[in-house]
């Protein structure tokens, strides 16, 4: 019986080893896909981070020769700031992000991090100080613990509940039927993508970079699942230099600058009110968001109604 149970538990162990290399290689090659340019210059120096200033100098950039995607973009989000990038679908503000983390370089201009060009420091070490919020959250086929655990492999039970509670997923875990043992996955807790997103928050927590990107989902969620992110975020962006790709400007009122992208070029930059104030593309893009909440919320009150 001993004899039976050890090999098959032993296997358990292999068999989880070799999923997890899988799905590590599946994620290499997606980002070797992306850009397999993208290298270490010969003798690359990890980044230090101090203040962990974020500076984009000019910066270009194109997927294929003829269409450029950015076109000079000059901003900062200067230590512990919220700096928030909106505009137009299609305007490349995920492209920042993508930028940031070096999935891509360049094409002109450069990006610094504390005075030190990204592209002369080791892709690891620039990627161990962000931490990525991306707009869809990879889940592997494990328990949520550990999907969570995965932010910071030597996080403690504790750790990475406290984590779950800064990002308010913590109460739907203990609904579920095994806590934080519940599968995610086919056939076990099947996350939406409002939940998906305050995992890899929880993930960050643990994670606890210098350096924040939020790439906020497309999608529409509704006021209470947005009203909780928007809860977890500011927690784990506080103090932190954080970029923020908006989707729904409800999220960045706040922030220290909010930058208006419109086809690859800054159109406007400042903060809401003064936004507001200026009556340009932030304001009509503000007024037409405003209006298709009212809409939606008349909706879902004649629903309640009826
Ligand atoms: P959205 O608000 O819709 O998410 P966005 O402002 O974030 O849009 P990006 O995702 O940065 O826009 O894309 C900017 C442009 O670059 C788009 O026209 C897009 O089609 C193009 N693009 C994005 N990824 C690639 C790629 N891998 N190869 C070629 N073109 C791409």
């Amino acid at each position: 019986m001993i004899q039976l149970y050890v090999p098959l538990n032993f296997m358990g162990m292999v068999y989880r080893e070799i999923k997890q290399a899988i799905i590590d290689i599946e994620k290499m090659f997606e980002v070797l896909e992306r850009d397999p340019e993208v290298e270490d210059v010969p003798g690359a120096k990890p980044l230090a981070v101090s203040a962990g200033s974020v500076r984009f100098e000019d910066v270009r950039f194109s997927y294929e020769p003829d269409r450029p995607i950015l076109k000079g973009l000059s901003f900062e989000v200067p230590a512990g700031k919220t700096v928030a990038i909106v505009g137009p679908s299609g305007a490349g503000k995920s492209t920042i992000s993508r930028l940031l983390f070096r999935l891509y370089d360049v094409s002109g201009g450069r990006i610094l991090i504390d005075g030190q060009d990204i592209k002369s420091v080791t892709q690891a070490s620039l990627r161990a100080s962000i931490g990525m919020v991306p707009q869809d959250t990879v889940l592997f086929n494990d328990t949520i613990r550990y999907n969570i655990r995965y932010g910071r492999w030597d996080a403690s039970n504790e750790e990475v509940e406290e984590a779950a509670r800064l990002a308010q997923i913590d109460g739907f875990i203990r609904m579920s039927p095994q806590g934080y043992e519940t599968p995610v996955g086919e056939r076990g807790l099947k996350l939406s993508g409002g939940e998906k997103q305050r995992v890899a928050i929880a993930r960050t927590v643990l994670k606890a970079p210098p350096i924040l990107v939020l790439d906020e989902a497309t999608s529409a969620l509704d006021s209470h699942t947005e009203a909780e992110i928007q809860g977890a975020l500011e927690r784990v962006s506080r103090n932190r230099t954080s970029l923020v790709i908006a989707h729904r400007l409800s999220t960045i009122v706040g922030a220290d600058e909010i930058i208006v992208l419109d086809q690859g070029r800054i159109a406007e930059r400042g903060t809401h009110a003064r936004l507001l104030a200026a009556d340009g593309l932030y304001a009509s893009m503000w007024n037409r968001q405003r209006e298709a909440e009212e809409a939606r919320e008349r909706l879902a009150q004649v629903d309640d109604d009826g």
